[in-house]
Order: structure tokens, then sequence, then C-alpha cells
């Protein structure tokens, strides 16, 4: 036993590396067909990537063998990346893989909905209108009708807005009135011709005390209604502890650093009915069928008596010997009437039968990656490796059926090898994210076609089918179409063969900001991924902007190969904006514009991101005083970056190196984000920046937490808060309209503030010193008005300022306002 276990073991890490062919154990085998035998469903609700309790999954999923499905609103793109530079869409790609392979683990299923994780919002208010909420419930009421939970779990509570992130407490208020819509054949009407109405049983909270001030609150709350689980089991057959796998699947999350050590003994587990009727703690699907006459067809005793002989009967150490009672079972099956669970038993028995059977299966190119219209070699291996009788009838790559593949008896343990060529069709599309494949919304991914708005990728994009005959009995086996090879120091690699454009063109930068008229240069990289021929690259500007060279001509010498082209750009005169988007077109006269990035992190399968390359161009109108800006590294942000465009000339120091011989020759010194929380030397520098004002310098402090402060951060009293604006469209007033910062040299009015991104700022000061004057205010709705966002105060004879507006997040986007607003703070103390 001891030995299944660890192979069970290593299984759940290889599987992590997703792509090669399934290799069940059969431990694994087993407790498929337990999965197989048991029709109970449920859908555990939250918002991000890592609100889940895989606890709570691993047990649905281990204890119950219920078909488990966590739904994340959003794929985490907002998050940060603690493995490497990718944010954004590509963390919400990286985070996805994540998930799946945290469910491979725990054993559950992965859904999402097209919400994009858009930042902090205080409340499900906020949430819900950027999102545009009838979109969000379409989402959830389709995966409810699509899964058919008996159970639905919110991972948090729909009662108690504004007490965690907006996200997590819309995502319950969306399960509550999903789970009474998707009965409802009134709402969302068009999905009723992909999917029936469906009314799940009950609907609970998965309550705990850190919802609650501390475990003594939770514990005098009213707990009528709440049921007490313990979910602290182990599971002997693979020898590890519920919370021992939830450890391991939580780990997953490694984007996130949530590493996890797993626990032993008993884990109460809180459920809070909201819905439904409350069943007893010991069996949460007491009140549902989940025997096979859930079938709802006269058929299903025999099915279930095979099924259960099958369960009863199965030899650990001759899984094959199951196989003529389950093709009996299927043959069944498929007689039965159409309908959902027919469709999803069918499915789960024919990969039961493959596995029963030792079937290896692959199909698998040596090349990592080609393009439309390329001919790949293919290499496919069948092995039937246990004494079944198997006939392979034949194999479709990619639709098209393999000559040399006709009716092979598969004899046991002999591997059968073929070797064959395949033309990827002109039109198969690259390899990218289906969510990815339109240019989002603001904060909704665009999906056209309502079945995939839910999944968490497509599979088989590049199906292989073999087609079998097991027992007699046909089957159609799809696998994808993989690259394999072999690394020296891993062995056995897997990886998912892409499809991509022939050639990337990839700026190095997204946008560049331009104050004067002087040109700029910027590189440009064109990596070859496969072009044989000369390529023509045209930029297409307008008159107003001027592109040096206009156009060029590029070959590769080989494949991978990435030329660098610098290029002069000259900004018009006046202000202007232009979206550069350049184009290689091949002798044939066919177009490529793309951006190519390949996400290669070691715990997800290798993918590609592919979009339109572009390059935002943005022309200021913006004046500017004094040359030279000191920049005090902070937690990290790009304004150094944007000082420059501003056309400063500027140093970055760390704390270590402040001294006033090196201060006093700058005419503004800017600190970095949270450095006051990170570096304990401003404990002893923080008074050599003071003085640097008294002398007549511009100090700028950015935003801070009011937690973990090494020492103060400003001259005079000023005190910092948890208040913020999280509304990018808040409206902004002007309290100190007559101030320099409002007026010179750039007249700041509320245009300035549009286009804002994510938010207004953060942890701005709730009190201070009178000397100070308030410059900005502003407030969230149904709030009360902010006034500590932006602060000035003379002190000695220089300026001091601290700033919770979100410059480190405005500058990169390219928000013009934010960029005049920067020129004026930079320009105090020159107004004369
Ligand atoms: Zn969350």
């Amino acid at each position: 036993m001891k030995r299944i276990c660890l192979v069970f073991f290593i299984c759940l890490v290889q599987l992590s590396f997703a792509q090669q062919p399934p290799k069940p154990s059969a431990v694994e085998i087993f407790e498929t067909i337990k999965k197989l035998n048991f029709f109970g469903n449920v859908m555990y609700v939250a918002a991000h990537p890592d609100d889940e309790n895989t606890r709570l999954i691993a047990y649905f999923s281990k204890h119950y063998h219920a078909h488990t499905t966590y739904i994340s609103l959003t794929r985490g793109d907002g998050g940060q990346n603690l493995l490497g530079a990718d944010l954004n869409e590509k963390l919400g790609i990286i985070r996805t893989q994540e998930l799946l392979a945290a469910r491979k683990i725990d054993g559950g299923h992965q859904l999402f909905t097209r919400a994009i994780d858009f930042g902090y919002s205080k409340n499900p208010d906020e949430a819900l209108s950027t999102w545009n909420k009838n979109e969000v419930l379409a989402d959830l009421v389709f995966a409810i009708r699509k899964n058919k939970p008996d159970i639905i779990v919110n991972r948090f509570d729909h009662r108690t807005p504004g007490t965690t992130h907006g996200h997590h407490t819309a995502s319950a208020i969306l399960a509550m009135q999903a789970f009474d819509l998707s009965a409802n054949k009134n709402a969302f009407p068009e999905q009723l011709k992909l999917v029936e109405p469906w009314q799940p049983q009950a609907i609970y909270f998965n309550d705990s005390w850190f919802f609650y001030i501390n475990r003594e609150a939770f514990q005098n709350a009213n707990h009528e209604q709440h049921l007490a689980i313990n979910m602290g089991e182990f599971y002997p057959d693979i020898g590890l502890h519920n919370n021992e796998i939830a450890a391991l699947s939580r780990s997953m999350h490694k984007s996130q650093g949530f590493g996890n050590t797993g626990t032993r003994g008993d884990q109460i587990e809180y459920l809070e009915l909201l819905k439904g009727e409350l069943p007893s703690a010991e069996n949460l699907f007491e009140n549902i069928e989940t025997s096979w006459k859930r079938l709802q067809d006269k058929q299903y005793k025999k099915i279930q008596q095979h099924l259960l002989q099958v369960e009863a009967n199965f030899d650990y150490q001759n899984p094959h010997q199951s196989i003529p009672a389950l093709v009996e079972a299927y043959t069944l099956l498929q007689q039965a009437k159409n309908s959902f669970w027919k469709d999803r038993k069918i499915k789960e028995l024919k990969e039961l039968i493959v596995a029963c059977s030792g079937l290896f299966l692959e199909a698998r190119t040596t090349e990592t990656y080609t393009n439309p219209g390329k001919k790949v070699q293919v290499f496919v291996e069948v092995t039937n490796q246990s004494n079944t009788e198997i006939k392979l009838k034949s194999v479709r790559v990619l639709g098209s059926k393999s000559n040399e593949i006709n009716n092979i008896n598969l004899l046991p343990n002999q591997k059968n090898e073929w070797e064959t060529q395949i033309e990827i069709p002109l039109n198969q599309v690259s390899s990218n994210p289906f969510w990815l494949n339109q240019q989002p919304g603001k904060a909704l991914y665009k999906v056209d076609e309502i079945w995939k708005r839910n999944l968490p990728e497509i599979s088989n994009t590049l199906p292989i089918a073999f087609q079998l005959e097991i027992n007699g009995q046909s089957f159609n086996i799809t696998r994808n179409l993989v690259y394999k090879y072999n690394d020296p120091v891993d062995g056995e690699v897997y990886e998912n063969f892409l499809i991509l454009p022939p050639v990337s063109l990839s700026f190095q930068k997204n946008i560049m900001v331009f104050s004067g008229e002087e040109a700029k240069e910027v590189q440009l990289n064109l990596t070859n991924y496969g072009s044989t021929e000369a390529l023509q690259i045209n930029f297409n500007p307008t008159s107003a902007w001027k592109v040096e060279p206009e156009q060029l001509k590029v070959k590769f010498n080989n494949l991978n190969e990435t030329q660098k082209v610098k290029l002069k750009v000259t900004p018009p005169k006046d202000a202007s904006e232009l979206n550069l988007m350049p184009k290689a077109t091949n002798l044939n006269g066919i177009v490529y514009n793309s951006k190519v990035e390949v996400l290669d992190y070691t715990h997800i399968p290798k993918q590609s991101f592919i979009q339109p390359s572009q390059l935002q161009l943005i022309k200021l109108d913006v004046q500017t005083k004094g040359e030279k800006v000191a920049y005090i590294q902070g937690a990290g942000d790009d304004v150094a970056e944007a000082i420059l465009e501003l056309g400063y000339q500027v140093e970055v120091f760390s704390v270590e190196d402040i001294s006033s011989e090196k201060l006093q020759s700058f005419d503004a010194v800017v600190v970095g984000i949270r450095a006051f929380n990170i570096y304990d030397a401003f404990a002893f520098k923080k008074q050599t920046l003071f003085n640097y004002v008294k002398n007549g310098g511009n100090l700028i402090v950015q935003y801070n937490t009011s937690r973990g402060l090494k020492t103060e951060i400003s001259p005079l009293p000023l005190q910092l808060s948890r208040n913020r604006v999280t509304d990018e469209y808040a409206e902004v007033q002007f309290l100190a309209p007559n101030h320099p910062i409002l007026n010179f040299p750039n007249k700041i009015t509320p245009t300035d503030f549009e286009n804002w991104v994510q938010e207004r700022g953060l942890y701005f000061s709730d009190q201070w010193s009178d000397k100070f004057i308030a410059i900005l205010g502003m407030q969230d709705p149904n709030e009360p008005i902010l006034k500590g966002s932006l602060l000035t105060t003379t002190y000695g004879d220089g300026h001091f300022t601290y700033t919770g507006l979100s410059f480190f997040r405005q500058l990169p986007a390219g928000v013009k306002g934010a960029y005049r607003l920067l020129a004026n703070l930079l320009s105090l103390g020159n107004e004369k």
C-alpha cells in the first residue's frame, strides 16, 4: 500500500507540469470509479484566485466524491507577481494556469467569468457598476445552468459590504441572485438555446472566525443556521490528510507566494445556510438524489449494478479486469436518453476504460512551435499496457486521417509508433488565451460565444482523435498535440505546442511621452518565429509625427533570432497622440502585426500571449521649471522615468546615498512609493532631507502606508491614514485654486483629472499641521470628502509636499493630467 501512496504523490506533482498523457495509478482509477457512482455537484463562488478554501474543495471532492467546481469571478489580473515582471493580462494567464494546477491536486474543476480584476474596490456597488453587473451575473447564471450545482458555497458574506474587498462581497451578492435566477426562464433567455434552467438546492456562506473581530466574537455569534463540519479527514488510500491536500493545492498559487504547509487532525469548517433546507452535518447531500437513479432512465438499475460491482470488486493489481463491466455499462449508457448526466458520465466512463487498460496515447512534435500553413512531423505512440483486446481503427490529426494507421490490433505491452507529416491549416488560430483574442473592455473581457465565457481555457485546440475498439465497443478519445523533448537535467519534458505568427514586432515600451520637441529613440524588437523571406516593415506615422526610418527591410538568418531596430520618433509641436501600429509585409503581400510574448514559468505549462503590436505616442501640453531632480528609490515604481520624459535630468539614489552635498544641486527631490515603510535608514537620513527643504529645496514624498512607517515622513506634523479614493472618476475639487500647484507653470483644470486609471490615490493624510495647505478634495460615492490627497507647506526657505495621488499608476499609463500636475509639483519655488 505504501508504494501505491508514493506513486500517487508523484503523480500529483507531475500533473502540475501538465500536457503529458494521463497516467493514472490504480488508486486514482479507483477514485474515479467512486466519482462515477456519485451524482452530486458543488460550486464554490468567490472573486479571485486564492480566495477559494481548498480544504473545502478537497473535502467535497475526496470525501463525497462530488463534482466540485470553483468559480472565480476574475482571473486575478490586477495583483502582484512574486515570480517576475508579468502583470495585468499576463498575470491573469499565469493565475488561470495556477488555479488549474491547484484543481488537479484538490480534485476540483475551475471556471471563471469575464470580469477583470480591475484593482481594489471599497464596496460591492463600485465593483458591480464597474464590471457591468448584468454581464457578470449572466456568466454566473450560465455556469450554474451548465454545471447544475446542487449546493453553492459562497466564500464571502453578501450582507457585510465594506468589510472586505468590494469584489468579494460582490461575488456573494451575485451568487445569491444567480441562485434565484438560474431557474427562471425569463432571466437571460438567450442562454436557453444552450442550457436548461436549473434550481440549486441550497446556498451556504463558508463562515469563519476571521470574518469576526476575534474567535470569541465568532463563537458568540448566532449559529442557528450553521453547520459545523469536521473536514479533518485522513485518506489512507492516498496517505494524505485533507488539510495536506488543501495545502499542496494552495501552494500552486506561486505567483502570490502562497506556499502552504499541511496540517493534520480535526478541521472544523462552518457552513451557514442562506437558502434551502438544512441537512445534517454528516450528509450535506441527504436531500439530494446522488445515485444512478438521477440518470432518469429505465436502464439506470442495470448500469448501476455493473458499476457498483466494479467498485466492489476493483483489483488494484489488475485494473483491466474492470473493463468488461465498464464497457457493458458504457454500452447501456449510450442507449439512455440524452441528458446532462448521460453526457458527463459517458465522458468519465470513456477515460476510465482507457485508464484501466493502461492505454498510452500520445501525439507529439519535435518542434516547440510552428506557423499556420507550415508542415510538421508528428510522432504518434499507442501502447496497450494490459491484456485487453484493443484495436486502433484510425487516428485523425487536426481532422485529417492518417493513412498509415488502419485497423491495428494493439497487442499487450507492444509499443506502436508512427511518424506522419501534417500541414497546419492556414486558418489555424494562434495559441492565445481565448479571452484575450479581442481588445478587452474596461473591466470585462470580450468573448462573443456564450459557451466559452466560463471556461478556464479551450482544451484540445490541436486535436488528435484516436478511434479505438475496446472489447468490441467503439471509442473516440481526443488528446492535444504536444511538444516533448529530453532535457539533460529534467529528463522528459512536455510543453504546449504553440502556433505562432512567423514574426513578432515588439516595442521595448508601450507608451512614449514627449514634453519638448526633441526626437527620442525607441527600440523595436523583431523576433523570428518562422519567417524565411524578406519582410518590409512600415510604420505609417501621420504627418504630425515623424518616425525614422519610415520603413525598413528585415531578413532573418535563424529561428528565434531577434533583430533590434532603433527608431527615431519626432513629436509634433502641439499636443497630440498617435497609436503607432507597425506592419510587416512579406513578398506575397501577407501582413503580420502581432507582438508575441512567451510566458515560460517552471510551475505552469508554457503560454503564449499574442496581441496587436503598438506604441502609444503622447505629446504633452506641458511646461516645466527647474532642471535637475533627485529620485530616492522606494518599493519600485516608474515615476523617475516619467520625470525624465518631462525633460528633467534625473539621478536615482538609494536612501543611503542621501547627503547634504549631493542634494543641494537639485531643484527637486522626489521620494519613491513606500520608501519610508521599507528603509530603516530614513530614521537618520530624514533630517538631511528636511534640512534640504529648509535651505530652499523642494521635497515631494509619494504615498506610504499608514502602518509600518520607519520614521516621520514630514518636517511638520502629518499623520497618514488608510483613506483612499478608489473611484478613478471621482470629481476633484480645487480647495486652493490660486495655489501655484494648480497654476504654475501649467494651469490645472478638471480636464487634467480625466482618464485616470484604477483609482485617484491611497493612504491620504487625515491629520496635518495647520501650516499645510490642502490643495484637492475628492470622495468616493456615498463617502465624506477627503482633503488629504495633496498637502503642501513651506518649511524654512523651501517646500514640502505629501501626495497620496497614485502618480505611480497614472504616469506609466500615459495620463496627461498627471504629468502636468507632477510638472507643477516639481516646479514649486520657481514661480519668480
Ligand atoms: Zn480576493
